[in-house]
């Protein structure tokens, strides 16, 4: 009895300890990791009172049907997740289809706000056609009677082989609906969390020529889908708690109702792997809603900085 309490203990103290060193083994590869992530927790408590929680899912909410844990920012530091080192520093965009200049137009700005949003630099690669996705990887929707491709296909036939050398993360955005394989009607994009590959489709944004009104419904769902995939690159899990850009969505009104901006837990992930100082970030962000007429994104993430930098409080 008492050597099966003693084996218990050891048991225990060996595995306290190879917990432990799994985080500090993480930790340790950046020194400046642990001050970091303690400044990180002061600023995600400051601007915690900025942001809206997430409400309790209606019926067909993604949070009504996926059942999902969330992630913490702790959890997220233990998880070891893919962040730019000294040979992978660059975001790479695919284009895979036909783009026409206004659609092109949008993919250039969000190759911009993705540099700001993740503070790294933002290649755009030479268009791929959607010729190259082989009939097995394409279907017509049963019901719906339009063409998609297969997430799966994109992620590991057509990014992975391709994946530059100095690739951080390598994203595809197409012009084609996708569909995610069995037992799904369609995605708006799918990542994964280790490959550093991932695909987003611009196919529901609406038609970004109908009018102003239109064209900033169209660049803000393609914004909102781009920083929500690389996200998940950069292993951020689906936010549980907060209305922000990292929650799941299920249908357009709900991902149309998530702002473009990270909540306060989600926001210390992003700016501990890429090593960006919250204030800096916003103001590089305000900077570029306040040039493309996104008004309500500037004036929160100008609201963000004064609550960071001490002159206003809180408050939504
Ligand atoms: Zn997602
Ligand atoms: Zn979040």
């Amino acid at each position: 009895m008492r050597t099966q309490k003693t084996f218990l203990r050891k048991a225990m103290l060996l595995l306290g300890l190879a917990v432990l060193s799994g985080v500090i083994g993480c930790w340790t590869q950046d020194p400046s990791g642990v001050e970091r992530a303690t400044q990180l927790r002061a600023a995600m408590a400051k601007l915690q009172p900025l942001h809206a929680p997430l409400p309790p899912p209606a019926p067909g909410d993604w949070l009504a049907e996926h059942r999902e844990p969330g992630q913490t920012f702790d959890q997220y530091l233990q998880s070891d997740p893919v962040r730019p080192d000294d040979q992978r520093r660059v975001i790479y965009i695919q284009l895979l289809g036909e783009f026409n200049d206004t659609q092109r137009r949008i993919v250039d700005l969000t190759a911009d706000y993705m540099a700001r949003f993740f503070n790294a630099p933002v290649t755009t690669q030479p268009d791929l056609s959607l010729s190259i996705i082989p009939p097995h990887a394409r279907r017509t929707h049963p019901s719906w009677g339009m063409e998609q491709i297969l997430t799966d296909h994109v992620l590991h036939d057509v990014l992975r082989p391709r994946l530059p050398d100095d690739a951080t993360v390598y994203l595809a955005l197409t012009t084609s609906d996708l569909w995610a394989g069995k037992g799904w009607n369609f995605v708006y994009g799918e990542a994964s969390l280790r490959q550093r590959v991932g695909v987003w489709s611009i196919y529901r944004n609406g038609d970004p020529d109908a009018g102003e009104e239109a064209y900033l419904l169209c660049l803000r769902r393609t914004l909102g889908a781009a920083v929500h995939e690389t996200g998940h690159m950069f292993g951020l899990r689906h936010c549980t708690t907060h209305m922000c850009v990292m929650a799941g969505t299920n249908h357009m009104a709900e991902s149309d109702s998530h702002p473009l901006w990270l909540c306060p837990k989600c926001l210390a992930k992003v700016c501990w792997a890429m090593r960006v100082d919250p204030v800096d970030r916003y103001r590089k962000l305000a900077e570029f809603c306040q040039e493309n007429n996104l008004q309500a994104e500037r004036a929160f993430f100008e609201k963000s900085i004064a609550v960071l930098n001490g002159s206003a409080q809180a408050g939504r």
